[in-house]
């Protein structure tokens, strides 16, 4: 990897759109996805094909209204022919990660650069408040200085709240806000033959040097947010316990679907659930209420996170956009990170970390488990 800063100017949304705009005039990439303000006046993931459109770019945009991995994916299933950079936040990235090791992205064509995160607030709440994503992105990605700032009057999202992972650590280029004295520089870096390309494109400089005081920055909001989310862990754990406490927390479900359609990581084109397995007759239904004295519809709720759980608890990589999509406000984020951080801990995997880590259920290891199943007890 190849260490650099990218000098801001006192503009640094204005500077991080030059440089994509780059990557686009001088033929590095042939389009950009990046988060943007819309014509409408939003701000969603848009795919650029033209520098000049570009303005309005905003990698570090107050909210996220879908989940970068799984733009990625609907952009990559098939390969698309063109060379695309992708700019994501750590979660889209790790995401991203899982749905390549999962085959549901094909990353021959793909520039990843990542960005360090302060985290995001919830969609309607921010719509909601009038407030300006081009100004609060600016604002938040000055006070990154110092760490993740407080969200200014709005609460960030509970996921971001206990995000462990918010600073860009993969990717071929990564944007390092952390510790930055983001109206002077950001840190960049990148491997080795695009800093190369990006060097001789006159785009960048990598001169060796960085941000000095990002490890310690991100150290300390690591810590904090560890010690956040093992805090939620524990009163998500005891308000939810066992299944008549899991069916109580959950006891508003709808079985809309929703968190299940947001989520990057369950990515089944035919979800069981959307079969006919599901389609009971009505004799059926009708057979549970006589046989229970009632049955309440919609059915199974219970059992749909369970399935859910099991088919991807190992590759949650805790970016909430359950939480976001879910309309009855209920935890489905901390339900499935809590279990997820169990398995994942149990499984000794860590989603998104790195492409080489094969995804637990996809490989035989002849001593795992042994502890948990008592095989050699
Ligand atoms: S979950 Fe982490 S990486 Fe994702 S938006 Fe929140 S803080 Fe950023
Ligand atoms: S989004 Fe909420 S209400 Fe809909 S299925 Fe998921 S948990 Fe249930
Ligand atoms: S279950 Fe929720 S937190 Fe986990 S990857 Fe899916 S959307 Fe993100």
């Amino acid at each position: 990897m190849k260490k650099g800063l990218l000098k801001t100017n006192g503009a640094p949304l204005q500077a991080v759109e030059a440089l994509l705009a780059g990557l686009l005039k001088k033929g590095v990439v042939d389009e950009v996805l990046v988060p943007a303000r819309t014509g409408a006046g939003t701000t969603m993931l848009s795919l650029f094909a033209r520098p000049e459109l570009l303005a309005g770019a905003n990698p570090w945009s107050p909210v996220m209204p879908v989940q970068g991995g799984r733009a990625v994916q609907q952009l990559t299933f098939t390969d698309p022919g063109r060379r695309v950079a992708v700019v994501l936040r750590p979660c889209e990235a790790r995401a991203a990660v899982e749905l390549i090791k999962l085959k549901q992205i094909t990353p021959g064509n793909l520039t990843f650069v990542t960005v360090d995160c302060p985290g995001t607030f919830e969609l309607k709440a921010f719509h909601d408040s009038g407030k300006d994503a081009a100004a609060v992105g600016a604002e938040l990605l000055e006070a990154m200085a110092a760490g993740a700032p407080a969200g200014d009057g709005l609460p960030f999202r509970t996921a971001c709240t206990v995000c462990e992972h918010p600073s860009a650590e993969w990717g071929h280029l990564r944007l390092h806000a952390f510790g930055a004295a983001a109206g002077e520089a950001l840190g960049v870096e990148a491997e080795d033959e695009l800093a190369a390309a990006l060097e001789k494109a006159g785009l960048l400089a990598f001169d060796g040097g960085g941000v000095e005081a990002r490890g310690k920055v991100v150290a300390d909001l690591v810590a904090a947010r560890t010690k956040a989310r093992d805090a939620l862990f524990a009163s998500f754990q005891a308000d939810a316990k066992g299944l008549e406490g899991l069916k109580k927390a959950f006891a508003t479900c709808i079985r809309c679907y929703n968190c299940m359609e947001n989520c990057p990581i369950c990515y089944c084109k035919l979800c069981i659930f959307k079969t006919p397995t599901f389609d009971h007759p009505g004799e059926l239904y009708a057979r549970w209420a006589e046989r229970k004295g009632a049955q309440k519809m919609p059915a199974e709720t219970t059992l749909f996170h369970l399935t859910r759980l099991n088919h991807m608890a190992s590759s949650c990589i805790g970016c909430g956009l359950c939480d976001t999509a879910c309309p009855m406000g209920l935890p489905v984020a901390t339900l499935f990170r809590s279990v997820a951080h169990g398995v994942q801990g149990m499984l000794e995997y860590e989603p998104g970390r790195s492409l080489e880590d094969p995804i637990p259920l996809t490989v035989f290891r002849e001593d795992e488990l042994e502890e948990e199943s008592g095989a050699f007890n």
